[in-house]
């Protein structure tokens, strides 16, 4: 059996201590490569630089709640990043002291949850790099939360997309917490949809176990969000602990038994996908 995490935050400085270790911890669990989720500029640049080194890989953009940051030279920084790392303009980009190879475009999208950055901007920065991605025809690799206030994040999210939806390819739509509505919404879209150990929360992800059955078995991807969202049995006496990459043998048995499926067929069936969506070279 063997799982890929499409978005763990390697970078994070809970990391800082261990972070070549979580490639053995995870690999000893059955689960790699790695995708390590980049969330700034700086972030991004980290993360390629580092899956370059240890045979992982990494996406490249920039997370709403770094939105007040986007400015004149971001997409032209995102698309040095974007550039083939092995080919000619690979080659050109690193002689250039860039790091290039991202393989999927974001964390990108809208949170109007914790509203990080004013959400004018937020939009701007979400459709810049929805446009861009759309250009270097890379998939996206999408964030959306709306506001318990009924903050209004799908509907603008939905509409940004719809915008440039034939010029796009492929498109997850990465921790998935939304309703039965907005997840028909992102499978017309074709979007593929990514499950995180929220859906394993008692009170928090029950809404979205009844939900799991609606996803078309090629559209489903798994990953921890690591360091976040620990899947609240594996937290020692109730207390909010670091996630790993490790962690998503648990989910992805969570979520196979809730499906009713052998983890082994859910494995495969999501490891294609994942090598699918993202061009993986294995
Ligand atoms: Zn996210």
């Amino acid at each position: 059996m063997r799982l890929i995490d499409i978005g763990v935050n390697l970078m994070n400085s809970a990391f800082d201590g261990d972070r070549e270790e979580q490639i053995f911890k995870a690999k000893k669990a059955g689960v790699g490569p790695l995708i390590i989720t980049g969330s700034s500029l700086e972030q991004s640049r980290a993360a390629l630089e580092f899956a370059r080194l240890h045979g992982l890989y990494a996406t490249a953009g920039i997370h709403p709640h770094n939105a007040r940051y986007w400015n004149r030279e971001s997409a032209a920084l995102i698309r040095n990043m974007a550039l083939p790392g092995g080919s000619v303009a690979g080659t050109e980009t690193a002689a250039a002291g860039a790091i290039a190879g991202a393989v999927a475009l974001g964390e990108c999208g809208l949170d109007y949850d914790r509203d990080y950055s004013p959400r004018a901007e937020q939009r701007r920065c979400f459709e810049e790099q929805v446009k861009l991605a759309a250009e270097l025809k890379l998939p996206l690799f999408l964030h959306v939360r709306s506001s318990s206030q009924g903050g209004g994040a799908w509907e603008d999210f939905f509409a940004i997309l719809k915008n440039y939806r034939t010029d796009l390819t492929r498109m997850v739509v990465h921790c998935f917490t939304g309703s039965a509505g907005e997840l028909e919404a992102c499978l017309e879209l074709d979007a593929y949809i990514g499950i995180t150990g929220w859906v394993c929360d008692e009170r928090r992800g029950k809404h979205l176990r009844p939900l799991l059955g609606r996803i078309p078995a090629n559209r489903l991807l798994l990953e921890t969000d690591a360091p976040y969202l620990l899947p609240p049995p594996l937290s020692p006496g109730g207390r909010r602990g670091r996630n790993e990459s490790a962690n998503l043998v648990y989910i992805a048995e969570f979520i196979a038994e809730k499906l009713g499926k052998n983890i082994e067929t859910l494995a495969e069936e999501t490891f294609k996908n994942t090598v699918e969506f993202f061009s993986l070279e294995l």
